[in-house]
């Protein structure tokens, strides 16, 4: 967000909102039960810094999930152990390439098909797009038979293979990233940019 005005791009500051998602369905998306639990604060937008402004609240989400935290309750009069985790981000998808340290830019920007993306750059607009998200689609699905809606062509591949959890780990464990504005430029290119400190959390990735 911008507080300095509506449109000017001069200035980018960015909220992070914390909603609790075990309250009742007509409470959990009141602003009285939000916590705005940080402001990272412009003129710059974070960008793949982001994990240097969320390690306090990860360290914290890591206490939560491992030992808990005592809390009172003030109907019963009576302690208990508070357990939690993060269940999901919410965020536009240039943010999603700051969290996960997935590439969103250029010809494999698509995360769902990953290495075995088939992109495509319009004839007229210019952009690369990954138009062939119909193989996901059973093989007996009608949308595969379209062809005018879609790009032209009926679809018949079968879909790639998704990655496991551990997986996706062992392709971010080794990356060496350093966080700040460094001139040197890493010599590979790799479409995973960093090691998320997500995957610290062990809710995040351990588990599923
Ligand atoms: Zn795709």
């Amino acid at each position: 967000m911008n507080q300095f005005g509506n449109m000017s791009m001069s200035h980018s500051s960015w909220p992070i909102l914390l909603v609790i998602y075990n309250l009742p369905l007509r409470l959990c998306m009141k602003r009285k039960y939000m916590m705005l639990s940080m402001m990272i604060s412009g003129p710059k937008q974070p960008g793949n810094d982001i994990d240097v402004y969320l390690s306090p609240p990860i360290e914290d989400l890591k206490l939560m999930w491992d030992q808990g935290v005592e809390v009172f309750d003030g109907f019963s009069n009576e302690t208990s152990k508070m357990h939690a985790m993060l269940f999901c981000t919410i965020n536009d998808f240039p943010t999603y390439g700051n969290l996960s340290g997935y590439s969103v830019k250029g010809h494999k920007a698509c995360s769902i098909c990953e290495e075995d993306i088939i992109s495509q750059e319009l004839k007229h607009g210019r952009k690369t797009v990954c138009l062939r998200h119909r193989r996901f689609l059973r093989s007996d699905h009608p949308y595969r038979r379209l062809k005018q809606a879609f790009n032209g062509h009926q679809e018949t591949t079968s879909p790639p293979t998704l990655l496991t959890n551990i997986e996706v780990y062992e392709k971010v464990n080794n990356i060496d990233h350093t966080f700040g504005k460094s001139k040197k430029k890493s010599s590979v290119t790799n479409i995973w940019k960093k090691k998320s400190n997500f995957f610290d959390l062990p809710s995040y990735w351990c588990y599923s």
